[in-house]
């Protein structure tokens, strides 16, 4: 069935500045590591796509190796894309990432330009675009020069094939060197991806403040850890859910629904039944309630999931006893 978007889909996001860059990002961003492989129903993708745009959600986030296999998201968004959205590509943030392995040999994996250059060509072939909107390092690379890994994504914009560059997972020195050999070379780096949520709270150790005194945007992934911050694991492992799917490439196995994180995600789930939120609601506006994240990056199942967890936006103000509450059952 062709496809309309909502005519009000920018009446109720919040956009935010991304650091001190001209871009505005949705306050909420989704993103396409799982569930948009080539094991999952292609309208199930094209109907969390359809829900997340129709709510001001314009960015989306991919990399070469998100899906099932490898590669498999960005095929099945770029033809979901090329479908739906046909007109609205100008409405639209779509980030890729190489740094991780993705092909056999030396020139499949880390950091250098050679590997960095050709990964996003092929992410351009098989989302058929001409460009992404930003292009990040995936992760940082202990043996490249830290030099030829930020002039690949200084040439990736030079060639027009990015409009912005990221990093993901650096560390806070490696933030600021980053950032200072890209603002030599021309190019700002616009934004840092890092993994954060209430069971993993290591950017507060320096990173946060790295990224303001930069001037890069912050966009968190994994802000439920995964599903781990909801209510879905506390009554046990249902089918569908990801613990239960083993699905490889660093996704949540059922080991990782431990009695201790069932225990703390019970005692949250009951302070945010007080703030009349979900514990998924909780969870990302406890992320978003700092001025210094620009978005909070999340998975989706279904579409549900991402009406459920919008609502985060209705309330993101914590009261200091809350946050003293929810710091004792993290501790
Ligand atoms: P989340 O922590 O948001 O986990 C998403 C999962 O949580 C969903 O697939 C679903 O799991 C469950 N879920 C989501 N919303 C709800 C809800 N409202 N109620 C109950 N359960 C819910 O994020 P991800 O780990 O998926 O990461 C998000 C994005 O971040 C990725 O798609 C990717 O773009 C990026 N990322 C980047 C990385 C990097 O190295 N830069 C690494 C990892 C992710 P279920 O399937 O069980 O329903």
């Amino acid at each position: 069935m062709s496809y309309s978007p909502n005519p009000s889909r920018y009446d109720s996001m919040e956009y935010r500045r991304c650091g001190n860059s001209g871009l505005m990002l949705p306050a909420v961003s989704l993103g396409l590591w799982h569930n948009f492989g080539d094991i999952d129903p292609i309208e199930n993708c094209r109907a969390i796509l359809r829900r997340a745009f129709d709510a001001g959600i314009t960015h989306f986030d991919l990399a070469n190796n998100y899906g099932q296999p490898a590669g498999s998201a960005e095929e099945n968004f770029g033809r979901i894309l090329h479908s739906d959205f046909r007109d609205h590509r100008d409405e639209l943030v779509i980030s890729s990432k190489a740094g991780w392995r993705m092909w056999p040999g030396p020139y499949g994996d880390w950091g250098s330009k050679k590997y960095l250059v050709s990964s996003l060509d092929q992410s351009l072939k098989r989302m058929k675009l001409d460009y992404v909107d930003i292009f990040y390092h995936h992760r940082p690379d202990p043996t490249t020069p830290l030099e030829e890994t930020m002039a690949a994504l200084d040439l990736i914009v030079r060639q027009g094939k990015a409009l912005y560059v990221g990093i993901s997972s650096y560390l806070p020195a490696e933030t600021r060197k980053a950032a200072a050999i890209l603002k030599q070379l021309g190019t700002p780096c616009l934004i840092h991806q890092p993994k954060y949520n209430m069971f993993d709270r290591w950017i507060e150790d320096g990173l946060l403040e790295a990224v303001e005194e930069e001037g890069m945007g912050c966009i968190p992934f994994s802000p439920l850890a995964q599903g781990l911050l909801t209510d879905k694991y506390l009554k046990g492992i249902p089918e569908f859910s990801r613990a239960a799917r083993h699905l490889g490439n660093g996704a949540m196995e059922e080991n990782a629904v431990t009695e201790t994180s069932i225990a703390k995600a019970a005692r949250l789930n009951e302070l945010a039944k007080q703030r009349g939120q979900t514990l998924a609601q909780m969870a990302l506006a406890w992320v978003i309630k700092d001025p210094r994240i620009t978005s909070v990056l999340i998975g989706a199942s279904r579409p549900e999931q991402i009406d459920d967890s919008l609502k985060c936006l209705s309330n993101y103000r914590f009261a200091d006893d809350e946050l003293r509450q929810i710091n004792q059952i993290l501790a």
